[in-house]
């Protein structure tokens, strides 16, 4: 089960280490036996090997190892902290950033060719999903992407779920993870879309989900430690 935390551009640098050396006692109190990551924004990214406990990752990176690419970051950035898990296609970089599908499938190759775990993001807008075509514009967003790659987990974050304070029906999240998992077999499927310490058990009960992506709930450490016990005491 993978517990992952999306501080997008949220948590200074200091704010950061305070939250993760909080999250590292927790689980030197109470070990899980989930794959808990963060994801802190650029500025505040910290040596991976701090904390034993969590995997640290990015949010974003530009596919190159350095070069002339003004405002990013790349490999050797990332290296440099010992990060080794990305996050690639999130809604918020497709649509504000205007990250196209072939862009972000450079990114993944990138990725792949470091041996970086990748949370590959998918998901609808409002209007896909009312337009019932979900699953069809599901797909294209895996072209040029090799779903044959070991260290691949998919986060399906329906857009209108995420930061909205509400969360897809289950209903509709098992319709999605149940068709994803009919073709992508044993690649973790996360779900990610105002998760909260409500709902959080019956999405991660879910036959079909491995975890969940969060944003606003886990920008505070005590709420993502509840988070993750949650996530402990769910049996599948
Ligand atoms: C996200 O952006 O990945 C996310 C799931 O955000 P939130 O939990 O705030 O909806």
């Amino acid at each position: 089960m993978i517990i992952a935390a999306n501080f997008k551009t949220n948590h200074t640098r200091e704010s950061t280490a305070n939250y993760l050396e909080a999250l590292s006692l927790f689980l030197d109190a109470y070990p899980a036996d989930c794959d808990i990551r963060a994801y802190p924004a650029a500025s505040s990214l910290l040596k991976a090997d701090l904390y034993p406990h969590v995997k640290l990752g990015a949010q974003n990176f530009y596919p190159a190892l350095n070069g002339a690419y003004t405002g990013e970051i790349g490999a050797q950035h990332l290296n440099e902290f010992g990060i080794k898990t990305v996050l690639i296609g999130h809604s918020e970089r497709r649509t504000i950033l205007k990250e196209t599908q072939d862009f972000i499938a450079k990114k993944y190759a990138f990725a792949r060719s470091n041996g970086w775990e990748i949370i590959y993001c998918i998901g609808e807008p409002r209007e896909v999903r009312e337009s019932g075509s979900v699953m069809e514009y599901l797909w294209a967003e895996f072209e040029g992407i090799d779903i044959n790659y070991e260290k691949l987990s998919v986060a399906y974050e329906p857009i209108w779920a995420i930061g909205t304070g509400v969360s897809a029906q289950i209903q509709e999240i098992a319709e999605v993870l149940d068709a994803l998992k009919a073709k992508l077999k044993n690649i973790p499927l996360l779900y990610g879309g105002s998760v909260n310490t409500e709902n959080l058990r019956e999405i991660l009960s879910l036959k079909s989900c491995g975890g969940a992506l969060v944003g606003n709930a886990a920008l505070d450490a005590a709420n993502f430690c509840k988070l993750i016990q949650i996530a402990q005491n769910v049996r599948k």
